[in-house]
């Protein structure tokens, strides 16, 4: 049962690695954020220090974890690679971090999951290139102080606004991930088809770049069901015709929309009238968790204007209703 959503899916994994870009300049897109941290990172080497903590925030798929293992290629350095879920105890953090070598770069993926005392434990280390262990317990513990080498954090979140006030005030700075525009993800699916060795013609990109959600990830993997289609059904090259016969057999829409978008605008048109409705109460109905609805459908149809988040819960807009060929009742939405 493919949903091809936003979340990688096993077996997958090894492409996505081949199709990770390398250097800043092969990085499509995101030309705000390249800048940005291209001055950061310019700055940093030629004062010979390693640059500020960098925080990366978007939606999944953006490419965070590609641009995490940029910096440290355009800084010559090792990456560590974590994430806040398997940081549970601040022990497994101090561990992590008295093994790091000088100017190295460790990744905390989802650092908005981090458990509290290790964050704490973090603040120090971010600032001062210092832990705190401590031995022992009640009132015989102590704190022994341990100094670590000096390195650059890279945070990567879905949601910055989950992070606490102290823990977001100690990245030098923030990019903010946006989605990609039509003719970037065209240039996304056309580099991917030239490493992958598919062949496929410009309408051919342009229909799978227009049906990706704003995000390479989906691009890259419609791409590959697209191939799979076309070398299935066809003599193996991709073309309008065959990309969308391809896209209609994954329930990929024209506005790129899959099940679950469909799934969520669905139940809130069809079981809530439209809205408002609570995120939670509107999870349940499509039997997902809160924060995958949040974090990884949400911003997507935000952007596509079919649904608005209000102070009062989650509204669909005019469009959503059009869009799944349903009739608004009547002086919706004025
Ligand atoms: P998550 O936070 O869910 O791990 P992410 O934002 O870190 O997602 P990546 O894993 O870096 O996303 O990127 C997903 C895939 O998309 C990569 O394998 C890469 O092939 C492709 N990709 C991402 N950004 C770009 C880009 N700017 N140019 C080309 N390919 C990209």
């Amino acid at each position: 049962d493919e949903t091809l959503s936003a979340l990688p899916q096993t077996g997958e994994r090894e492409v996505e690695t081949t199709l990770r870009p390398r250097k800043l300049d092969e990085f499509v897109g995101q030309p705000r954020v390249r800048e940005q941290l291209q001055l950061v990172l310019e700055s940093a080497r030629r004062r010979g220090v390693p640059p500020d903590h960098v925080l990366l925030s978007g939606p999944p798929g953006l490419g965070k974890t590609s641009l995490a293992m940029i910096v440290a290629a355009e800084l010559d350095a090792t990456i560590r690679i974590t994430s806040g879920p398997a940081l549970e105890r601040a022990g497994d953090l101090a561990a992590m971090l008295s093994n790091l070598a000088e100017g190295d770069v460790l990744f905390i993926d989802e650092i908005h999951r981090i458990a509290r005392p290790a964050e704490e434990m973090l603040y120090l280390a971010m600032e001062d290139f210092r832990v705190d262990v401590v031995v022992g317990k009640g009132p015989g513990a102590t704190s022994i102080p341990l100094e670590i080498a000096p390195f650059t954090l890279v945070g990567a979140t879905t949601r910055s606004g989950a992070l606490t006030g102290p823990l977001r005030d100690r990245f030098g700075f923030t990019g903010q991930m946006e989605f990609y525009s039509d003719d970037e993800l065209d240039l996304v699916v056309r580099r991917a088809a030239a490493i992958l060795g598919i062949e496929i013609d410009a309408e051919g990109c342009v229909e799978i770049a227009g049906r990706s959600r704003g995000t390479p990830r989906i691009a890259n993997r419609l791409l590959r069901r697209v191939r799979d289609y076309a070398e299935v059904r066809a003599d193996g090259t991709v073309d309008r015709e065959i990309a969308r016969a391809a896209l209609a057999v994954y329930d990929v829409d024209e506005l790129g929309l899959d099940r679950l978008d469909r799934a969520v605008l669905t139940a809130l048109c069809r079981s809530f009238g439209g809205g408002p409705v609570g995120v939670t109460t509107l999870a349940v109905a499509v039997g997902e968790e809160p924060g995958t609805v949040e974090e990884v459908c949400e911003p997507y149809l935000v952007r596509a204007g079919m649904l608005a988040r209000t102070p009062r819960g989650r509204v669909a807009t005019p469009s959503a209703w059009e869009h799944l060929g349903l009739t608004a009742p009547a002086g919706y939405g004025s």
